[in-house]
């Protein structure tokens, strides 16, 4: 089947004045950035509405990249036909012999810009309406509740034809809300919260700390690899790489065993936090749930809290992890994080992790070590990558062993 056009459906019932077009326009830059290796496609924004050309370009291809856009609610692929009632006709029975299951009800809503159109819309409608009920067995009208609305719309430029309604992902097209940096490890978690702030707008960096060459390069690409699932909903997906293992050595030295996470949690944030401030961004996003682990308790949420001042997002905290698990599967990142290979946490997790921290201990190891320095090295040894749908980064590649704290 040959289509014209995407339309293309937004929330705009919430949306006022400006804020309006920075959502449209934003929203059309997105749908841009995911159809770049389609150059015949065109996103354009005309009779208040956005459409993709398509120019010929493969429909489904164009479909499921639109499905991965946030804010689109839903999409109608559509033909274009002449302006003779023969052709919208036939145009109207193709397009409704391609809805699968074919529908058992019906109706025909026409809208008429074009006033010189020679039929009024109740005509077209009649006359459309008979024909798809001659030419389909089975088939019946059904005003109120029918399995198919065939839209037929009449412009100067052409009559446009549809009724395959498809779901969006909803959301808010990303970068409407500003700017966060996440937390993202290689395990199932982080990637959904950091898929679910970029759903409500945010454009999304992300912050990786590794102890490579204690942690594999295998554990690294699965980093690599979870940006670029998380890539296809934004365009791009960047990830600052942070050394870690300078840190986690001054921990060692320092911290009783049972407070390790909580310390290195610590250090987390606050290197988040430094780096936010550089990206001018204004949250911080997390994978937390509240109690699945010994540092997600309340109590050592609020002993890690207390080094930062930015907000800190944290989507899943509510959710169970069977329901996160779906998500994943969803969004096309769970295969990755469940790859075996330890990220640096993993290997730094103490025998009896404090499940309720004491901030007095965190803060008496913290006395005796150069915060302030050891957060400056670890982001002056900071590599960023940028992951895009098509980027093929290794982790081999990124030459880890040239970072100076390793070699000190
Ligand atoms: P995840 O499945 O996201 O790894 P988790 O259940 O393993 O989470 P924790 O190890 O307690 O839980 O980590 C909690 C959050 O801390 C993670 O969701 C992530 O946001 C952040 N985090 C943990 N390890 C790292 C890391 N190596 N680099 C960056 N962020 C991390
Ligand atoms: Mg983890």
């Amino acid at each position: 089947m040959h289509y014209d056009y995407i339309l293309v459906r937004y929330g705009e019932i919430a949306l006022k004045g400006k804020n309006r077009y920075r959502f449209e326009d934003r929203l059309v830059q997105n749908i841009r950035n995911v159809l770049k290796d389609l150059p015949q496609a065109k996103v354009t924004k005309t009779f208040g509405r956005i459409y993709v050309e398509l120019n010929g370009s493969p429909y489904e291809i164009v479909i499921e990249r639109l499905k991965k856009v946030f804010g689109l609610i839903s999409f109608s692929p559509v033909k274009k036909t002449g302006l003779e009632l023969e052709q919208i006709k036939t145009t109207a029975l193709e397009v409704i012999e391609q809805l699968k299951p074919i529908p058992k009800t019906f109706k025909v809503e026409t809208k008429r810009p074009y006033k010189l159109f020679p039929l009024n819309s109740p005509e077209v409608t009649n006359e459309v309406g008979g024909h798809l009920l001659r030419n389909i067995q089975g088939l019946k009208v059904d005003v109120h509740h029918p399995d198919t609305t065939v839209m037929v719309e009449i412009r100067e430029e052409g009559v446009f034809i549809y009724s395959e309604v498809i779901k969006g992902i909803g959301g808010m097209p990303a970068g409407t809300s500003g700017k966060g940096i996440a937390l993202l490890s290689g395990g199932i978690d982080s990637p959904v919260s950091s898929w679910y702030a970029m759903k409500r707008g945010l454009l999304v960096e992300g912050i990786h700390f590794h102890t490579y060459p204690l942690t594999t390069e295998e554990s690294i690409q699965k980093v690599i690899d979870l940006a670029q699932a998380l890539s296809y909903f934004s365009g791009q997906f960047k990830v600052h790489m942070v050394p870690f293992l300078e840190i986690q050595k001054e921990i060692k030295t320092y911290a009783p065993e049972s407070h390790n996470i909580t310390m290195m949690r610590r250090f987390f944030f606050r290197i988040a936090e430094r780096l936010a401030e550089r990206r001018g961004a204004l949250s911080l996003i997390t994978g937390e749930s509240l109690g699945q682990v010994a540092s997600q308790t309340l109590e050592s949420m609020y002993a890690i809290n207390q080094v930062v001042h930015t907000p800190i997002i944290r989507p899943l905290i509510t959710m169970d992890k069977l329901d996160i698990i779906e998500v994943a599967q969803k969004i096309g990142t769970y295969e990755a994080s469940i790859r075996p290979f330890e990220d640096c946490c993993s290997l730094f997790v103490p025998r009896n992790p404090a499940t309720k921290p004491s901030i007095k201990i965190a803060e008496k190891a913290e006395s005796y070590m150069d915060i302030d320095q050891l957060v400056e090295d670890a982001l002056a040894n900071t590599r960023v990558i940028t992951v895009t749908p098509h980027s093929k980064i290794k982790a081999k590649d990124l030459l880890f062993t040239d970072i100076k704290v390793f070699t000190k």
